[in-house]
């Protein structure tokens, strides 16, 4: 049995493979970041910054095509029972602009802004999952959006019209070895006694992968020394699948999503020319953060637009289903879960027009405002999906095939829940976001203390620390102390009282933070059960601005009712948090180490145990 115990080596060179991948660099003040320090940076969010109507404007005319498409090509429950996106759909889909929306006009695309992008994959997403995930594999994370980024003109000449006019592209990262941790990636990229590369290796789950034209592979290239030890470099390839070498080896079957394209691929020998490194050798990595950085913010796109069609089914089934001499709605136990489905959904919308907002206004760190965004929505999506699920009940749980063969109407609430799932797993798993968020949270800590976290650094650093740590907490501490009064006019008067207690969390949750860096200095980064819950936290507080800065935004009562619903369910949580003891995540740990040990072997009794589910050649794939 492999040990229980972290490898330390193995830990340390992960931890600095995504240090050196991480962006250092921050731009201007972004809310979330500025509330980690305790301070509630107002005037980022209030008044709500809107989408400008001329934008919106341009995307008018293709989300009336897209619609019309959707609607007439593509039978949603037919997609997943042929296992089958028609062609002629996808074609139809190409000539409304679909595939090109985030290309640059100058190369043949639409040039939409990550709103308007956004709006449209939500749109699709609304009426056929697989149909989004067709759409922003390509666009989103697919090749265009690291071309745009990293390219040189001669490579975005080369590429980006190819894919304009239809060529189908992927984002190539994950590999059976390789899941939340890149320095286990095996591919291998070595360079060519002719010139170029060569490539040997295989990835994962590569959404389109199997019918892409044109792929972005991260594959790993000779080692560097860096300080006199060799560091593992990540490179970044343009790959067209018609090359020699290239092989689709099993297209993966899922638990949602029908229709979608995403396999196991591999590159045999494959001559890769030299011009089709991207960015530069080593900088691999930090090109595939920097893209899903962005990438992910189609989920929050595409969750509120599963979310309102879960309002759309519960509006209309807990009005007309009657039981026990009423509405089913008209039942506290039901009218609860309408509570939290509508106002929920609201608070989903304001987050995700907010973060893409702020990557269409550049000039942001918007970092941990595109990763909260996107935790935030997978995982309140799941809980409107299964409370969706909950009050359809048995029509709920059955297919929509089957409903509608029997005559009823055929809501999709099966397939919507199964697809929900996914979210919490891909572009960042839940678990990886929080640790992403907080990396960035404690960043500006590290920055002034981080010597006395390192139990490695000399006593010349830690007294530096030391001092920089006595030159700044003591005031900043005190300031955090003044509740602050008063909210922006810009919100609602029912929502001023959630916004001061907003303010006093915040700095609160600033004042826990320092404490527990200095408390448990490099101790703090396992402990992973208080980051998450600090994160949740700080993702709630976030939400309620939003939330409440669009209610005032919009301006009429309902959206001011459903965002005081949504800062009631959010403060509720907080204080659930606040009252979860660490000793809670301690004694889970013990009984996860004897769990794994085998020491509750008696649980399993009682169950078939023959091995019925057998693995392959190489189980762990
Ligand atoms: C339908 C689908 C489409 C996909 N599309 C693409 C694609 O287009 N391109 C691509 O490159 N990849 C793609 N993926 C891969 C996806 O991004 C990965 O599944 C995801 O990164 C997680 O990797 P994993 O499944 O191997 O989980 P693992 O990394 O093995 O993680 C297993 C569990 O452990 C947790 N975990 C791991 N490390 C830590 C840690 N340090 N601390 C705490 N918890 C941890 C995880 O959160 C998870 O719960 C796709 C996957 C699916 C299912």
């Amino acid at each position: 049995m492999t040990s229980l115990r972290p490898d330390p080596d193995k830990v340390a060179e992960a931890r600095d493979i995504a240090e050196n991948a991480r962006e250092a660099t921050r731009a201007a003040p972004s809310f979330a970041a500025e509330l980690f320090l305790g301070h509630l940076a107002e005037e980022l969010v209030c008044p709500f910054p809107e989408q400008p109507s001329a934008d919106a404007a341009v995307a008018g005319p293709l989300l009336e095509n897209l619609e019309a498409v959707l609607k007439a090509e593509i039978d949603p429950d037919a997609v997943e029972r042929d296992d089958e996106i028609p062609a002629q759909a996808i074609e139809r889909l190409k000539e409304a602009g679909a595939f090109r929306m985030k290309i640059p006009e100058a190369y043949g695309g639409l040039g939409f802004s990550q709103t308007n992008y956004g709006h449209a994959v939500a749109l699709a997403a609304s009426h056929c999952g697989a149909i989004a995930i067709w759409m922003s594999g390509h666009q989103s994370i697919g090749v265009s959006t690291p071309l745009k980024l990293f390219g040189t003109e001669a490579q975005k000449e080369a590429y980006l019209p190819r894919l304009a006019s239809g060529d189908l592209s992927a984002f190539a990262l994950t590999e059976p070895e390789a899941g939340s941790d890149p320095a286990l990636m095996e591919t291998r990229a070595e360079p060519h006694p002719d010139g170029g590369w060569v490539l040997n290796g295989q990835k994962l789950w590569c959404t389109n992968g199997p019918e892409a034209d044109v792929l972005i592979v991260m594959a790993r290239t000779p080692d560097k020394v860096i300080g006199g030890r060799p560091r593992k470099q990540i490179s970044a390839f343009i790959v067209e699948s018609a090359w020699e070498g290239f092989e689709a080896v099993h297209r993966c079957a899922f638990m949602g999503y029908g229709g979608i394209r995403s396999g196991l691929l591999r590159f045999r020998d494959m001559r890769i020319p030299e011009e089709n490194l991207l960015w530069g050798e080593g900088k691999g990595l930090k090109l595939a953060l920097v893209t899903l950085n962005t990438g992910r913010l189609t989920l929050p796109a595409t969750n509120t637009a599963v979310a309102k069609q879960c309002v759309r089914i519960v509006r209309q089934w807990a009005r007309e289903r009657e039981q026990w001499g009423g509405p089913i709605g008209a039942q506290e136990a039901i009218a609860v879960q309408l509570g939290y489905i509508a106002s929920h959904t609201f608070a989903m919308e304001a987050f995700s027009d907010y973060a893409a907002g702020l990557v269409d206004r550049g000039g942001t760190d918007f970092r941990i405002e595109a990763a909260m965004a996107k935790l935030f929505c997978s995982e309140v999506v799941f809980q409107i999906a299964d409370r969706t699920m909950q009050i359809r009940a048995g029509r709920g749980y059955e297919t929509s095939d089957s409903l509608r063969a029997r005559g009823v109407r055929a809501w999709p609430v099966e397939r919507i829940f199964r697809e929900a799932r996914l979210n919490k797993i891909v572009e960042g798993t839940s678990e990886i976001m929080r640790l992403f968020i907080a990396r960035e949270a404690l960043d500006p800590h590290l920055e002034r203390l981080g010597a006395l976290t390192q139990p490695e650094s000399s006593l010349g650093a830690k007294a530096q620390a030391l001092l920089r740590g006595a030159g700044h907490y003591p005031l900043w501490f005190l300031a955090t102390l003044w509740p602050g009064i008063g909210a922006p006019d810009a919100v609602p008067a029912p929502l001023r009282g959630h916004w001061g207690w907003m303010r006093r969390q915040v700095k609160r949750l600033a004042r826990r933070i320092t404490y527990a860096m200095v408390r448990h200095r490099a101790e703090l980064e396992h402990r992973q059960g208080w980051l998450g819950r600090m994160v949740d936290e700080a993702v709630d507080l976030t939400a309620m601005a939003l939330a409440m800065a669009r209610a005032g935004s919009r301006g009429d009562e309902g959206s001011t009712e459903l965002a005081d619903l949504f800062c009631r369910h959010a403060r509720s949580r907080i204080r659930e948090r606040h009252h979860t003891p660490t000793r809670l995540d301690r004694a889970g740990a013990e009984v996860a180490s004897n769990l794994l040990k085998d020491r509750y072997l008696d649980l399993e009794r009682g169950i078939v145990k023959e091995n019925h589910w057998p693995g392959g050649a190489n189980p762990g794939a």
